[in-house]
């Protein structure tokens, strides 16, 4: 009998990414072990907002096509098909432009994607209120994502692991990796304080932890943790129906900068500084209407910055004036990874073989985590990277320190 800390593959983290991983390795036939510090989802993929997708596959699925959409239907399945309950959703998004100039951005942007074969439509103020009541009068107009949606993070990423356990993954919770070693014939350990486990092929899917985790072989991961922060009301009657968010920020962020100042692409922040306000949020099944949106290099701090928090309400608030007359009931704060050129990193770490690393997914790894794990999964079965990955290939970006 195979001993339970032996495995084909070893993945350290319990996030989404690791979980989904586990399954698809699973899938395949592959004999794993999940090593996770804490609970599975007990980082970002627990406390995120739950919004996924976006904008269908288009006409040339790219990257960021696949990762979306792949994943939307990889929790369609999991839901629809394998039974989890993990609040899965096909909803539909409506970003809102605020003023005259962010709906020359919203429009000529809805026209290139159109063009592209992307599922996006423009709608009137009036024409939103149609299908979101509550939306404000004021506003310039809406994109409606058709393709986009929510599902309950902690639920998604506990179903993962359990529908990888039920096809014989080992996902050990509670289990912290302190030290990682190769053997020379390739094979890898990692040592725990509860004990050695050794895998043929070991998967980093550290999250924000990535650098550290990287740093234990020698390794320099571009890799920095980014705070986002959330805030709920209380459970109120249904009244927002889709996945809400703002083109204030988009707007702000194209063209993109020149990243050379340290911070990775996309942040509301540079240091203290706020640059831009970002939304996101929407109400779950228990009631609760929830926003965030800014995202914030302070290493790992989960406290909460409340001035942020207030900005963000007064954001969300134009967008849905109700949730002013609404008092926050609560709010939390999670770390999540972002790269620093802002692609994703999936893919075998050329330094070691044997390596993989599934990281960098960002402000939106709950909804391209499943994908990408499966990616990597088929990479890892099958010895060959989907040619989509060239654009997350850790080569381009992993040192030696
Ligand atoms: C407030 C907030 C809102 C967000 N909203 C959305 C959203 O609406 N939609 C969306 O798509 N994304 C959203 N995100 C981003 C998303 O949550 C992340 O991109 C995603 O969860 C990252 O998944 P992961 O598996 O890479 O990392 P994580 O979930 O952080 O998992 C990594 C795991 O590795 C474990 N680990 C680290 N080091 C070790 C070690 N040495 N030994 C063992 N285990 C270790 C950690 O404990 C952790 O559980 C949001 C994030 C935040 C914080």
């Amino acid at each position: 009998m195979t001993s339970p800390n032996e495995a084909d593959v070893l993945i350290i983290g319990g996030g989404i990414c690791g979980a989904a991983c586990a399954f698809h390795l699973a899938q395949h036939g592959k004999r794993v072990v999940l090593l996770e510090r804490g609970e599975l989802a007990s980082e970002a993929s627990g406390v995120n907002a739950g919004g996924l997708g976006g904008l269908g596959w288009g006409n040339n699925p790219d990257l960021q096509s696949y990762l979306t959409a792949g994943s939307f239907e990889i929790f369609k399945t999991l839901q629809t098909d394998m039974g989890y309950d993990i609040e899965f959703r096909a909803s539909g998004g409506l970003q809102a432009a605020h003023n005259a100039d962010q709906w020359d951005y919203v429009r000529n942007h809805a026209l290139q994607l159109q063009a592209n074969g992307f599922n996006v439509e423009l709608l009137t103020t009036r024409e939103a209120r149609g299908i979101e009541p509550e939306a404000s009068e004021k506003l310039a107009g809406f994109l409606l994502m058709i393709n986009r949606g929510r599902a309950n993070p902690t639920k998604t990423t506990v179903a993962f692991g359990e529908a990888a356990a039920a096809l014989g993954a080992v996902i050990n919770t509670g289990y912290e990796v302190q030290g990682l070693t190769q053997s020379p014939d390739g094979s890898w350990q990692a040592q725990t304080g509860q004990g050695e486990f050794r895998g043929g092929t070991l998967v980093m899917a550290a999250g924000a932890w990535s650098r550290p985790m990287g740093e234990m072989l020698g390794l320099k991961v571009p890799v920095v943790p980014i705070r986002g922060q959330m805030w709920a009301t209380d459970p109120v009657p249904p009244s927002i129906f889709h996945v809400i968010g703002s083109a204030e920020s988009p707007f702000d962020w194209n063209p993109q900068p020149a990243q050379d100042d340290g911070f990775p692409p996309e942040l509301t922040h540079h240091g203290d500084v706020r640059i831009t306000r970002h939304l996101y949020g929407g109400q779950t099944r228990n009631g609760e209407i929830i926003f965030g949106g800014d995202r914030q290099l302070v290493g790992y701090d989960y406290s909460q910055d409340m001035t942020g928090i207030e900005v963000n309400r007064g954001h969300a608030a134009e967008v849905i004036p109700m949730v002013s007359k609404l008092p926050i009931s609560r709010t939390w704060a999670g770390i999540m990874p972002f790269s620093m050129d802002g692609k994703p990193i999936i893919g075998r770490v050329p330094q070691f073989d044997n390596l993989f690393i599934l990281s960098g997914l960002a402000s939106s790894g709950f909804g391209r985590g499943p994908m990408a794990a499966k990616l990597l999964a088929d990479y890892i079965h099958t010895g060959n990277p989907h040619p989509v990955l060239a654009d997350a290939d850790p080569a381009r970006c992993i040192t030696t320190t």
